[in-house]
């Protein structure tokens, strides 16, 4: 058995001497079981064109260096004394068991030459530096995974590559790329991998489309801060476009209802609601005997009989119970709520004290689509353009405060997080990375108050901690841009004469430093309106 094994070494050590004259490669010598490389020769080594040659410690280094800014070594090869070799393709040590081009180079060896031309001969393999690919790549964090969790693919931007004459900043390698081949086209691995790549970014290309599409929606629950800004403009027009829509649907409904009214409204004069009231009264008795305390005819007749009893409708407290009947009749029909109230028949708690119970939203810190549409149903319920100086309701004034907070940490049960770290805008969020969350203190509030109306808004909050001018700037700004793309005018910015308030309107100033910034020009007003500062004094 030993024989016949040496035999064939001998053979097959023969046949690569043969085939290496032939292709002109260099003779691989007969392996000596000492081996020692002089490496003085390196000074006579014939470099191919962009290599260099390093000498130091016992070891030859050669690196091939390609020109750019600055420039990078796409090859490299460090030779022992003992003729061991190491070869690094794009900054990855290439295992030439594994590369099928590098198969027939003996390690060690003593033709360093022959090695050295061999390798600059072989071509890099391209990978796939399809565009889409790469951006895909890109948004999975520069890699992409397996469903156990295994790296199966990287991006490569460490060098150029070069694909059918064409060079390419940056590719995509699976994680068995070859990266030598002495082929034109890609490696093995790599013409197989494409097949699978293919199809992940046929999934990719679809799950994106459809999240930009629902991110874009305006009933869609992901938070502004997790949007870019072509998609938030998307989303805030698209936000526009629904309440128009919606009051034009208001407005259509209301002349509906009124012209139901006119055709079939009975009026109760005011005889007949004495009467109710004294037959009411009269009958009291023969409804506590016929119903029982806990039965909901009993709860209706004396929720009835206290509104009827109240002076002022307003200082009615409503039973839950008949709140939620009410919501019921509501929600089944507008209308017919509408008509039950107006007809002064029942008692009914009124529109606004349901919607109350309809209109609430988590309150959460940042901005919120669902507040956005709540401040624009309470700001313009009433249709803008229906004369009596009812435009001059856009007009609003922005007004923010710090308060101060327990400070502390709370489990939400619902979306398991930890309330109760600072939270500001994303440039703030992204400069603090490096550092400790801190807890807030403080609770950043942002208020609308209209200038011509009643209307006064809690808009957003944030938590905070040592506030400064520079972390107040985008916030207020981007209030403003929210509040103008909602329909609003913001015509001036209010907040108390704290330092961080005055060095955020000293922020403001421009080139023109004055002692006190009072104006500047709001920048997402379409006709370039001028946006006051005003300092509240409280005086205690
Ligand atoms: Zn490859």
């Amino acid at each position: 058995m030993g024989r016949k094994l040496k035999f064939y070494h001998k053979k097959n050590s023969e046949r690569k001497r043969q085939a290496a004259k032939l292709n002109d490669v260099g003779c691989p010598p007969k392996r000596k079981c000492k081996r020692s490389v002089n490496l003085d020769f390196s000074k006579s080594l014939l470099l191919p064109e962009g290599w260099v040659s390093n000498l130091s410690k016992g070891t030859l280094g050669l690196a091939k260096i390609v020109t750019k800014e600055p420039p990078v070594i796409t090859r490299s090869l460090s030779v022992s004394q003992n003729g061991q070799w190491i070869l690094h393709i794009h900054g990855k040590k290439i295992d030439e068991t594994k590369c099928a081009a590098l198969h027939s180079l003996p390690n060690p060896t003593d033709d360093v030459q022959s090695l050295l031309v061999l390798v600059d001969n072989l071509n890099v393999c391209p990978g796939h530096p399809d565009k889409e690919y790469v951006s895909m790549v890109e948004c999975k964090k520069g890699r992409i995974k397996s469903h156990n969790g295994k790296v199966v693919a990287k991006l490569d931007d460490y060098a150029n590559v070069l694909f059918e004459g064409v060079s390419y900043e940056s590719t995509v390698r699976p994680v068995t790329c070859e990266l030598l081949t002495s082929k034109t086209t890609r490696c093995n691995f790599c013409l197989f991998y494409r097949s699978n790549l293919r199809a992940i970014y046929s999934n990719f290309k679809k799950d994106s489309t459809a999240r930009k599409a629902s991110n874009c929606r305006p009933n869609s629950k992901t938070n502004y801060k997790h949007l870019g800004t072509p998609e938030k403009h998307k989303r805030l027009t698209n936000l526009r476009t629904e309440v128009a829509r919606a009051r034009n649907e208001v407005k259509r409904l209301r002349k509906r209802i009124q012209d139901s009214m006119e055709k079939n409204a009975v009026e109760v004069d005011e005889d007949l609601d004495g009467d109710m009231h004294a037959i009411m009264t009269e009958h009291q008795n023969v409804i506590n005997e016929t119903h029982a305390t806990d039965s909901f005819h009993r709860l209706f007749w004396e929720e009835q009989l206290k509104a009827r009893l109240k002076q002022d409708s307003r200082s009615m407290r409503w039973h839950p119970m008949m709140i939620c009947w009410c919501l019921n009749i509501k929600l089944l029909s507008p209308c017919t709520y509408t008509a039950l109230r107006s007809s002064r028949l029942l008692k009914l708690p009124s529109e606004r004290t349901l919607r109350d119970y309809t209109h609430w939203v988590k309150a959460k810190p940042g901005f919120q689509s669902e507040v956005d549409c709540q401040l624009t149903d309470e700001a313009f319920s009433v249709p803008l353009d229906n004369g009596n100086g009812n435009h001059l309701r856009q007009y609003v004034c922005l007004v923010f405060d710090e308060v101060k907070i327990e400070e502390g940490l709370v489990y939400d049960k619902e979306c398991g997080t930890l309330i109760g770290f600072v939270e500001l805008d994303d440039i703030s969020t992204h400069l603090n990375l490096s550092e400790k969350r801190q807890i807030a203190t403080h609770m950043l509030v942002f208020m609308v108050r209209g200038l011509f109306s009643s209307l006064q808004f809690p808009y957003a909050q944030f938590p905070s901690c040592n506030l400064s001018g520079g972390s107040l700037y985008p916030l207020v700004w981007e209030c403003i841009a929210h509040l103008e793309m909602l329909g609003f005018k913001v015509l001036a910015v209010t907040a108390d004469g704290a330092s961080p308030n005055r060095r955020f309107f000293q922020l403001n100033s421009g080139i023109c430093k004055t002692k006190f910034t009072y104006k500047t020009t709001n920048i997402y007003s379409k006709e370039s309106r001028p946006l006051f500062f005003s300092v509240m004094c409280l005086i205690c």
